[in-house]
Order: structure tokens, then C-alpha cells, then sequence
């Protein structure tokens, strides 16, 4: 969106304010017998008019509505943080995820931690309840063949690790607590060697925003995976040599 129609996004976003709640309407919009404007939500809690006193109207604002379904609207959390606008269609979508509400810590991945709390209060957490699996440098590693989460903090943003093997293929992703846009500033390389020292694996990709379900990163393809007969290949003593190593892009 460019600097004139974020303006005029934002102007626009001004006349869809509900009187009671102060967040933007979506359809449905309700009237009042003089055209005031409240929320669905609103219009079931309150008796009257919260502008005028008059008695509200079975009928919906449909040129309002219109508007709203053209227009990108900011992301509730946009206090703590979250400055990305999007449409009617995905804003439910992104209120669900959004990692600037409420985020689990992502040792949930091991059903080892039911922490949930805010992407600020993240780090204090795992260096209280984590402090084996936290780290203050760009590079994870995880020898063990067990899943295993890490959390890292550098470029002043935090990072998590998830491995898992399972059925005896590999899988390995890092994210980014924070979201997409913001994640794809860094990229990480993960390096599996060979047990015999020679060989070895190398993939870099984008790094992922922080997802509730590791899985949607498996969905973009961007995690290293490592199918069974190689995977025979690289375990020596019981353990991998696999490092992941962050940077920016
Ligand atoms: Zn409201
Ligand atoms: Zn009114
Ligand atoms: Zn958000
Ligand atoms: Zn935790």
C-alpha cells in the first residue's frame, strides 16, 4: 500500500469506529432511526443509541459495509506492537495467530511447558524455565535423536529451534517469535554432516514467523528435512552433527 492510500485506508478506518467498544466496525453495521453507526457486537449489549439515545433499526449500513470490506484494517494488538493492516476476509485469521496477543512458549512442541504470555515476556520466561535450552548466540545445535526445542536470542529479536525425528525421517525449522514479514529479514543455514566426516548436507532458507502449529511451517516448505537412508548415514554414537546458523538476509 503506498503512502496516499494508507492515508486515505486510515481516514477512511476514522468513520468505522464504534461508538461503545472504539474498535472498527465489520459487517454487519447496524443503524439507529438518526444513522448512527454500532458494532454487531455492541448492538446486542446495549439498549439505545450510545450517540443519540434513539432506538436502533433492524436494518444494517450497507454503503458502510461496502467501505469496510475495501478497506485494511489494523490488527488489535497493534498496541503492543503489530503494525501489519489486513482485509475483512484475513484480520479473524490473523487475530488468532497474531504473536503480539497472547503466544504459547514453544515448548508446548514437547508438551513440556504450558506457559502462554506475551512475545515481550518470552525471554524472562525461558531463561527462568528454560535455561538448558536457552542460548544468547546464532547458532542452535541438537545432537540428541530426540525432539528437542531451543530458544535463542540475537539481533535483539528471539529466535526458536524445533527438531524432531519421527518415522526416521528428520525434521528441523527455526522461527521467529514475531511475524512473517518480520522473519523474512533473516535466513538460517542448517548443516547436517556425515558420520564418516566427509560428507554433508547443507540447506539454507528464509526463517518462518512464529506459528500456534509448527506444522504451517512445514507447509511452506522451508524447514530441513532429511529422508531415512541418509539420515542411517549421519548417526554416530547415538547422536547428529546438525547445526542451524541465523543471519540476516
Ligand atoms: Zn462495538
Ligand atoms: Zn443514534
Ligand atoms: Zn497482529
Ligand atoms: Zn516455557
Amino acid at each position: 500500500m503506498d503512502d496516499v492510500s494508507r492515508a486515505l485506508n486510515e481516514d477512511l478506518l476514522k468513520d468505522l469506529e464504534c461508538p461503545v467498544c472504539m474498535e472498527y466496525m465489520v459487517p454487519p453495521i447496524w443503524l439507529c432511526t438518526n444513522g448512527h453507526n454500532i458494532c454487531s457486537k455492541c448492538r446486542k449489549s446495549v439498549q439505545r443509541c450510545p450517540t443519540c439515545r434513539a432506538e436502533f433499526l433492524e436494518t444494517r449500513c450497507v454503503a458502510l459495509e461496502n467501505i469496510a470490506r475495501r478497506l485494511k484494517y489494523p490488527c488489535i494488538n497493534r498496541e503492543s506492537g503489530c503494525l501489519e493492516l489486513f482485509s475483512i476476509e484475513h484480520i479473524t485469521k490473523h487475530h488468532a495467530g497474531c504473536v503480539y496477543g497472547k503466544i504459547k512458549c514453544p515448548f508446548y512442541l514437547l508438551n513440556d511447558c504450558s506457559w502462554s504470555g506475551l512475545k515481550n515476556d518470552l525471554k524472562e520466561h525461558a531463561k527462568a524455565a528454560h535455561r538448558d535450552n536457552f542460548f544468547e548466540v546464532a547458532t542452535f545445535t541438537s545432537p540428541s535423536l530426540s525432539a528437542s526445542v531451543r530458544i535463542a536470542s540475537c539481533f535483539g529479536e528471539l529466535f526458536t529451534y524445533y527438531k524432531r525425528i519421527w518415522d526416521g525421517r528428520l525434521y528441523c525449522a527455526v522461527q521467529l517469535i514475531g511475524t512473517s514479514s518480520e522473519a523474512s529479514k533473516y535466513k538460517c543455514e542448517f548443516t547436517l554432516r556425515a558420520a564418516n566426516g566427509i560428507e554433508q548436507i547443507s540447506n539454507t532458507f528464509l526463517v518462518q514467523g512464529y506459528s500456534k502449529d509448527f506444522l504451517t511451517n512445514y507447509n511452506s516448505g522451508r524447514y530441513l528435512y532429511i529422508d531415512r537412508g541418509i539420515i542411517k548415514d549421519c548417526v554416530k554414537e547415538n547422536k547428529l552433527d546438525l547445526t542451524a546458523t541465523l543471519s540476516t538476509v
